[in-house]
């Protein structure tokens, strides 16, 4: 009999567990069909390309990291080697607000720490105690450490300065995290081991450098989006997935053990499953799991998440005074601003706004500043507006906003994170065909949860067949 796979979630996990099954199913000639119920009313989850106007615009992510291969791997997969486009050459890099001024990230910054000192010493973005209890941490000895919040790691090599200014808005900023509570281990235990490795961080950055390894932070080369936006690995994975093999509209409210493997009830139907693959957000799953296994229930609703929102902004450019010679600004939360950063979306990757036009996205909320998501929309659209009008010198008012909210959608991975996994892992086991994947467990890029869902999917086919 034909086995059945019900796969919960149809956000980039979901569809990349779906297209790893179908893959394997045509290499093996398997005898299986797969059902992905998600319960909007279009697939993508986070990922959300649109257009208006002459204007591309992603509501969500907007492009994804290569040295986590499995995007770019999907993609080649896929065929969509030609549709793939490199950030804009000549405009790399980013600023910071620093007393309500933009200074730019000094040549060679990566994430927390300088790999080249010279532009670093130039920059004004430090003060020279500032500075010079940076360099300290190439005299500072290295410290045993299991696990540590990005605040504790950055104030003990770079000091408070470095935290506050730098390493909380480009990191924190990441992960809408507040740093206090961020797990470098769990985000970027690159860090740790440049610390284990060299006794020293920037020691070990510019050891990197010279031998091109260069990994150890996120450059703009290291980034590539699609000629027509995210949706395009959305559209092209539906479009290969099986006639009737998704359902839209259709939300799971419980799933439960049974002889054949599996029940999964929705607001319409029962179905019987041999194998589930479930890609919710980890208090969804939590609760499909609850009745069955309160224990992983429990484990998987403590990963706690944060709220967010993009506020998109189209402008003339002539109406801009500032040159936008960059991708963007994030903001230390020391600034008292609403906002988290700012995209210069048009700038970054071209095709995104007609000639003399510029798209921008302001993103607010997370962990540090969670009451502002609870402003409404007019109210929320304005606060942005004014701010990046303020920061960016423009004069008049935009040609159109959208406010896309993103409630409870970035899984927060505090200190910790790595047990909780490992124990969800663990009691994960006790049940047979069933698999968890997801954003919440050990990544939040897209390349990461097309890892975990391709992971899943080879899982859940090992155990059947
Ligand atoms: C604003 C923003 C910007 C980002 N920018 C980037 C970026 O530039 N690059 C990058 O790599 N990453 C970025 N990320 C992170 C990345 O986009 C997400 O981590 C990733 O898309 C999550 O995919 P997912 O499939 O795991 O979860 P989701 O996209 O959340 O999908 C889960 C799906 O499950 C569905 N669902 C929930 N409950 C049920 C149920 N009971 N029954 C049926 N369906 C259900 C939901 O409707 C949803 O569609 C960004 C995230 C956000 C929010």
């Amino acid at each position: 009999m034909s086995k059945k796979i019900v796969i919960i979630g149809g956000g980039i996990t979901g569809l990349s567990a779906a297209h790893r099954i179908i893959e394997i199913q045509k290499e093996n000639n398997l005898d299986l069909e797969i059902l992905l119920i998600e319960k909007s009313d279009k697939l993508g989850g986070a990922i959300s390309t649109i257009e208006k106007d002459g204007f591309l615009i992603e509501e969500g992510p907007d492009m994804f990291f290569t040295k986590r291969p499995w995007a770019l791997n999907l993609s080649k997969r896929l065929d969509l080697d030609q549709d793939l486009i490199e950030t804009n050459e000549k405009k790399r890099g980013t600023f910071v607000l620093w007393q309500k001024r933009l200074v730019p990230v000094p040549e060679g910054f990566l994430m927390l720490a300088p790999s080249k000192i010279l532009p670093f010493l130039k920059t004004s973005l430090f003060s020279w105690q500032g500075k010079l209890r940076m360099l300290m941490d190439l005299f500072i000895s290295k410290k045993e450490v299991d696990d540590e919040s990005l605040a504790s790691f950055v104030r003990r090599r770079f000091g408070n300065e470095a935290l506050e200014r730098i390493a909380q808005p480009m990191i924190g900023g990441v992960y809408t995290a507040d740093p206090e509570k961020l797990s470098l281990r769990a985000t970027m235990p690159q860090f740790l081991e440049l610390e284990e490795k060299y006794g020293s961080v920037i020691k070990g950055m510019s050891y990197n450098e010279k031998e091109n390894e260069g990994d150890i932070g996120a450059r703009y080369s290291h980034f590539l989006s699609f000629k027509n936006g995210m949706g395009t690995l959305i559209n092209t994975i539906e479009s290969k997935l099986p006639e009737n093999s998704v359902s839209l509209g259709e939300t799971v409210k419980r799933i439960t053990p049974s002889d054949q493997g599996w029940k999964v009830l929705t607001q319409k139907r029962t179905t019987d499953a041999s194998a589930i693959i479930i890609t919710t957000p980890s208090y969804h799953a939590a609760s499909l799991i609850q009745n069955f296994d309160p224990s992983l229930g429990s484990d998987l609703s403590s990963i706690e998440y944060a709220s967010s929102a993009v506020i998109i902004l189209a402008y003339k450019r002539e109406d801009i005074s500032h040159d936008l010679n960059g991708f963007g600004f994030v903001v230390p939360d020391i600034e008292n601003s609403n906002l988290i950063a700012c995209s210069f979306s048009s700038i970054k990757f071209e095709g995104r706004a007609p000639r003399g036009y510029v798209l921008l996205r302001a993103f607010v909320g997370g962990a540090l500043n969670p009451g502002i998501c609870d402003l409404e929309d007019t109210i929320l659209i304005q606060e942005a507006e004014k701010e990046v009008s303020q920061i960016l010198g423009i004069s008049s008012a935009p040609e159109f906003t959208i406010l896309k909210r993103y409630p409870e959608a970035m899984p927060q991975y505090h200190v910790g994170h790595l047990q909780i996994v490992e124990k969800i892992k663990e009691k994960l086991n006790r049940h047979q065909c069933l698999e968890i994947a997801g954003n919440a467990y050990s990544g939040v890029g897209i390349p990461d949860c097309i890892h975990s869902g391709e992971q899943a999917a080879e899982a859940i086919l090992k155990e059947l067949f």
